[in-house]
C-alpha cells in the first residue's frame, strides 16, 4: 500500500521534494492546496512530472464518512468515520458563534479502562496514524464548507475524543506540526490542546518537544483512592507525580494548564471534594473545567444536579481559580464527553 500524503510534516516533503529534484516550491504549493484550501484533487500548481511522481508514490485518499449525526438542539455535529482496514473512529464540531471546535480521536477505543467513560469499553484496537487524525480534520472541515457554507472556520483543536493522545504520541505530535505550519492550516499554537489521564512517559514527550502545545489533565477527584477507581493508570503513574511533574514544566506567559473535573453524583460532588481540590490547584496557572457527567447507555454513574454544580463551583472561587462549567453540547446524539464509542 501507498504510503498516504497526509502523514508527512512539511520537513518531511521538503526532503522528498529535493531527493527528487523537484522545484523547491512543490512543497509550499501541495501543502497550500491540501491543507489550507482543503482540496482533495489533484494539484493543478504544480509541473506535470511532480504531480505524476506524487499520485503514483502516494495515497491522497481521506477516511470515508460513514454516518453523520446533526444535534438539534445545538448544532453539534457528530461523523462516525470509516477507516480502511474498516474500523470506526467518532468526531465531533462543537458550534460557538458559527465557529467550531474540533475535538479528534486519536486512537480507535482506549488503553486506559477509565470508569466513567463510554470509549473505554471498547479497550484498545489501534492506534490512528497522522493521516487518519488530519483526515478527521479535512473531512469535517469540507462537510462545513458543503453543508453549512460559509460556516467552514475551525478554530479550536481539541484532542478529547476516543483514545489518550499521549499513549499515541509520534502520530498525534506529527498532526500538530502539520496544524501548526504556517504552510498549512496556520492554527495558532494556543488554539490545540491534548487531554490526557496523565500518562507521564507521554506527558514527558509532551513537554520536550511540543510544551506550547496546550495541555488539559483529567483530574476528577484530588483523593487516591477515589481517582483509582475512575482513572485506572492513577496506581501507577499517581496524581502526585503527575502534579509534580507537570509544575515544573515551564509555560508561556498566557499559557494555562487545564484541569478537567468530572462531576459525579454523590462520588467527587461534595464539599470536602471542592477543598480539596481547591487546596491542591490554588496558586498554579491553571483553569479548571468542571464537567458534569454525562451518562450513556449501561453507565454506573449519574450527573449531579444543577445546585451541586453551582456549589462546587462556588468553593472553587474562593481559590480564587478561574473555573467554567462545561455546558453539555450534542448530548442528543451522544456527542458529549465521555459518549464516544463506535463499536457498532
Ligand atoms: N484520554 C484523554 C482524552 C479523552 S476524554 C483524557 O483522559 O483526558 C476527554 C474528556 O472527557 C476527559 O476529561 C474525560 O475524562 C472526559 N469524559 C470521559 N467520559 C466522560 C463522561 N461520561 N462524562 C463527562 N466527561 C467524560
Amino acid at each position: 500500500m501507498k504510503p498516504s500524503f497526509y502523514d508527512l510534516n512539511y520537513p518531511d516533503l521538503e526532503t522528498i521534494i529535493n531527493t527528487n529534484h523537484f522545484n523547491s516550491s512543490v512543497a509550499r504549493i501541495l501543502f497550500n492546496w491540501h491543507y489550507k484550501k482543503k482540496q482533495n484533487t489533484a494539484c493543478p500548481d504544480i509541473s506535470k512530472s511532480a504531480l505524476a511522481f506524487f499520485q503514483q508514490n502516494f495515497d491522497f485518499s481521506l477516511p470515508e464518512i460513514d454516518t453523520v449525526y446533526e444535534s438539534e438542539k445545538d448544532r453539534t455535529v457528530k461523523f462516525l468515520f470509516k477507516l480502511q482496514d474498516n474500523h470506526k473512529v467518532e468526531t465531533v464540531l462543537i458550534p460557538f458563534n458559527n465557529k467550531y471546535s474540533i475535538c479528534l480521536s486519536s486512537q480507535v477505543g482506549c488503553a486506559m479502562n477509565c470508569s466513567f467513560c463510554f470509549t473505554g469499553e471498547q479497550g484498545l484496537k489501534r492506534n490512528l496514524t497522522t493521516s487518519e487524525i488530519m483526515g478527521q480534520f479535512l473531512q469535517a472541515w469540507r462537510w462545513l464548507a458543503s453543508n453549512r457554507a460559509g460556516e467552514e472556520r475551525i478554530l479550536n483543536i481539541v484532542f478529547m475524543g476516543q483514545g489518550e493522545p499521549l499513549h499515541n504520541f509520534d502520530a498525534v505530535k506529527k498532526a500538530c506540526e502539520i496544524f501548526l505550519s504556517q504552510y498549512g492550516t496556520s492554527i495558532g499554537v494556543q488554539k490545540i490542546t491534548i487531554s490526557t489521564a496523565g500518562y507521564i512517559p507521554g506527558l514527558k514527550r509532551w513537554s520536550e518537544e511540543i510544551p506550547r502545545v496546550n495541555l488539559a489533565l483529567s483530574l476528577h477527584s484530588p483523593f487516591a483512592e477515589k481517582r483509582n477507581q475512575l482513572i485506572p493508570i492513577n496506581k501507577k503513574y499517581p496524581l502526585e507525580d503527575v502534579l509534580t511533574y507537570i509544575d515544573q514544566v515551564p509555560l508561556n506567559k498566557k499559557q494555562f494548564i487545564t484541569y478537567e473535573y468530572i462531576l459525579i453524583k454523590d462520588f467527587n460532588d461534595s464539599a470536602n471534594d471542592a477543598e480539596k481540590l481547591g487546596n491542591l490547584l490554588a496558586g498554579k496557572s491553571a483553569y479548571i473545567n468542571i464537567i458534569p457527567f454525562n451518562p450513556y447507555p449501561g453507565s454506573r454513574y449519574q450527573r449531579p444536579d444543577l445546585d451541586t454544580v453551582e456549589n462546587f463551583k462556588a468553593v472553587l472561587d474562593t481559590f480564587k481559580i478561574p473555573t467554567l462549567i462545561r455546558g453539555v453540547k450534542g448530548d442528543d446524539v451522544l456527542a458529549a464527553c465521555g459518549q464516544l464509542n463506535s463499536k457498532n
